[in-house]
């Protein structure tokens, strides 16, 4: 699947294809591939580009952009570049980095001078941070600029710099003041390439793209170099980092290799499972990780720069790609026996050999973790604190609302467990006083329609809260056809478990009858959350397709019992249902429920990983807060990456469903992510907590359990897996 984009998005795409296909450029880009250089010197074919004007388009008009372009248009030009073949890091450097830092902080004089030239394809830029002393530590470089009268000297040596030797001009920090503290004194110059004393040298590598030394000795550039204030360049080199951190680029990269091994003679496919499960998993991380990039690139676009949003995208976008490109060697084989074609195994091999560099350029993983562990906060106000800063406004009142009132009105007791038939009830009571049960009712019901990621975030309100969800059963039952006004009472939702490949409760039909017509005789097994008052919503796993049923739970033939566990299972031996039961058969509406399952699953993590914060922030050992310790602060930082990406699946999933786009794909890769990482994210939680988890001292111990006892429902994480690979595998997502 690739990402989906709004009509006029797509629109712009077609437009983007068509210029890119142009012969010139078509030309342009066979040249490059004939020449058979790992690196070839791409600026004719970047000038070309410049010509048509799509190389910065979400630039303001006078520096080279376009009217009405924004950084959705211009996430889809990257992503069209690479899917042309076209070499992006000279984009990347010149562009996305160089050229948005000068946007955002250079003076008006700077912008003028430098942005057209750039836009047109015509100068180049690259990035002299690094030393051979100071990589992740960039307090520790040693590049002097030490003023002069009509400027700055600068003295020192940089490494490690990509297109340095195509540059014209390089975005180089240096240390214009000493004494002070390590990030203190530091500033950002725009130094000329070609000025005298910059010496460049390439260094022997294992990539394509080559690492180049820059010396610079006794470098004179002018006062009008410097970018921001003299000596403020720290936090300027922080911005200009999280710009350069968005995770778009290792995203596409990830995609495009994962399309590359999946074109070759594949031994992914029927009969081999556990590869095409792979295949799901990585899949629908690709996704998340590329809808994570372009929501941060749409924030830093509106709301400015997000350091710790920035890291996680990158995070995530990187260990992704690196995981898929060690993926398609495995797959393939990137030694001599590999069974692929030369010109695949070379780009499986170039992958290979690329995939230790993502997780440590643009600032590594260690150092991802660590800028996002040192963001974590422990929850102000408990349960009824406002969501985050920066969420939809709507979304944020209705969330808000929810959690002052579960907070006031369900009684926090970790004792009890989440399904007990009282606790059901009462947040059954509470969601209707809200209205909530119309949140998604097509206005046709007198409901409100607002959509499933409402909906969405209503359950995901409940799993923070550790509470149970008679939401989704509802939800659900109003989907298949049963009406709002038919489910007054909360409904719970069970006997899904063994989805997508039936094997629930078994359906006999009287011979020649169907489960419409005839009622049905169940014979199975099925787990619940509570047995209460609640009519249970059954899923039947018909002859050939799923139905539900809408049970009372009352009824001679079944017998819920408990086993010491939350969770009670109900037993049925040939039980009668009849048709008045049977809701209707189930459908697309599968996808919505699968949707609000991983949002309910989210939801339970992030209420544990919240617990965790505020514990291991307060809990003290060795003499100070046990967060404090980087590996229980990367833990954490780690689990936030996972939800985050987690959040994004669930994002393109809830926004397919609500703009009427195939969804079974992004949705079954929304539970997938949440089987997966749930209950690890929960366990995590749990550990740090130490031996009073365990105790109803805390109340994390409730998210533990909850994430074990839902983690199945709507399809186990390895049936998951297997559907979200087979449509990749079989000709979906091939290059
Ligand atoms: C493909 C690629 C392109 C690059 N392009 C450029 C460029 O154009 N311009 C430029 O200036 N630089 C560039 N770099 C350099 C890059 O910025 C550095 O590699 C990066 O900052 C890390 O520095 P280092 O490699 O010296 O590793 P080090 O900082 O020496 O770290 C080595 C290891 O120790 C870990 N580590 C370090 N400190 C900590 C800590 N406090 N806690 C936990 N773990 C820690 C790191 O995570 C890493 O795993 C590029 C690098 C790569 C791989």
């Amino acid at each position: 699947m690739d990402l989906d984009l709004t009509d006029e998005q797509r629109l712009w795409r077609a437009r983007v294809r068509s210029t890119l296909d142009t012969p010139a450029i078509r030309a342009e880009l066979t040249a490059l591939e004939a020449s058979g250089e790992a690196e070839p010197d791409v600026r004719a074919l970047y000038r070309l580009l410049g010509e048509t004007g799509l190389l910065a388009v979400d630039w303001p008009t006078a520096y080279g952009g376009r009217a009405g372009c924004g950084a959705a248009e211009a996430a889809v030009v990257a992503e069209e570049l690479v899917r042309a073949g076209v070499p992006d890091t000279l984009h990347v450097n010149t562009i996305q980095i160089v050229g948005r830092f000068l946007l955002s902080t250079g003076t008006h004089r700077q912008r003028h001078r430098w942005l057209p030239g750039l836009a047109r394809g015509e100068t180049f830029a690259c990035v002299l941070y690094t030393e051979p002393g100071a990589g992740s530590d960039l307090g520790a470089l040693q590049t002097a600029a030490e003023p002069v009268e009509d400027g700055y000297r600068l003295t020192g040596v940089k490494s490690f710099s990509v297109k340095a030797d195509l540059a014209d001009v390089a975005l180089c920090a240096a240390r214009t003041s000493t004494g002070a503290g390590r990030y203190q004194g530091l500033s950002l110059f725009m130094v000329p390439m070609d000025a005298d004393g910059v010496r460049r040298s390439t260094l022997d590598g294992i990539t394509d793209e080559s690492f180049h030394r820059v010396e610079l000795d006794g470098v004179h550039v002018g006062g009008d170099t410097l970018v921001g204030t003299e000596g403020q360049g720290w936090s300027l080199l922080l911005d200009a980092l999280a710009l350069e951190r968005t995770g778009l680029d290792y995203a596409l990269r990830a995609r495009r290799w994962f399309g590359a091994a999946l074109s070759g003679p594949a031994p992914i496919g029927p009969g081999n499972d556990a590869a095409v499960a792979e295949t799901g998993r990585l899949g629908a991380r690709i996704n998340a990780a590329h809808w994570l990039a372009r929501r941060v690139l749409e924030d830093q676009e509106e709301g400015g720069v997000d350091g710790a949003a920035a890291a996680v995208a990158k995070y995530c976008a990187s260990e992704t790609a690196q995981e898929v490109a060690h993926w398609a060697a495995s797959v393939h084989g990137s030694g001599p026996h590999g069974c692929l074609s030369s010109d695949l195994h070379a780009a499986v091999d170039a992958a290979y050999r690329e995939a230790p560099g993502l997780t440590l350029s643009a600032g590594t993983s260690e150092i991802m973790l660590d800028i996002v562990a040192a963001e974590l906060e422990a929850p102000t106000g408990g349960a009824a604190s406002p969501p985050p800063p920066g969420a939809d406004p709507v979304l944020a009142t209705l969330r808000t609302a929810l959690r002052n009132t579960l907070a006031e009105t369900v009684p926090d007791d970790a004792q009890e467990a989440p399904g007990c038939p009282a606790r059901v009830q009462t947040v059954w009571e509470a969601l209707d006083g809200l209205g909530v049960p119309l949140y998604e009712t097509g206005t046709d019901q007198e409901g409100l329609d607002l959509g499933l990621s409402v909906g969405a975030a209503v359950c995901e309100e409940l799993g923070r809260a550790g509470l149970p969800d008679p939401y989704r059963g509802h939800a659900l039952i109003t989907d298949v056809g049963g009406g709002a006004e038919t489910t007054p009472a909360p409904v719970s939702l069970t006997g899904f478990e063994a989805l997508p490949t039936g094997s629930g409760l078994t359906v006999r039909t009287a011979p020649g009858g169907t489960v419409e017509r005839d009622g049905a005789r169940v014979s199975g097994t099925v787990v619940t959350e509570s047995v209460g008052t609640a009519p249970l919503a059954v899923v039947l796993a018909g002859p050939e397709r799923p139905w539900v049923a809408r049970l009372p739970v009352a009824r001679s033939g079944w017998s819920p019992t408990t086993t010491g566990t939350w969770a009670r299972v109900i037993s049925f031996e040939r039980a009668d249902i009849t048709p008045d039961d049977i809701v209707g058969p189930l459908g697309p509406e599968l996808d919505r429920a699968r949707v609000r399952q991983a949002s309910y699953l989210l939801g339970v993590a992030e209420g544990a990983l919240e617990q965790a914060v505020a514990f291991t922030g307060e809990r003290r050992q060795f003499g100070r807060p046990i967060r404090e310790f980087q590996a229980v602060g990367h833990l954490l930082a780690r689990c936030t990456a996972r939800l985050a990406l987690l959040r994004a699946a669930i994002s393109l999933a809830s926004w397919c469903c609500d703009t009427g786009r195939p969804t079974t794909t992004a949705a079954v890769d929304a539970l997938l992510l949440a089987a997966q990482t749930v209950p690890s994210v929960t366990s995590h939680a749990m550990h740090v907590c130490g031996v009073r988890a365990l105790t109803t001292g805390l109340s994390v111990h409730r998210h533990y359990r909850l994430a074990v006892l839902d983690a199945a429902r709507l399809g186990a994480a390895h049936h998951l897996s297997f559907l979200a690979g087979r449509g990749r595998s079989s000709g979906g997502e091939r290059a």
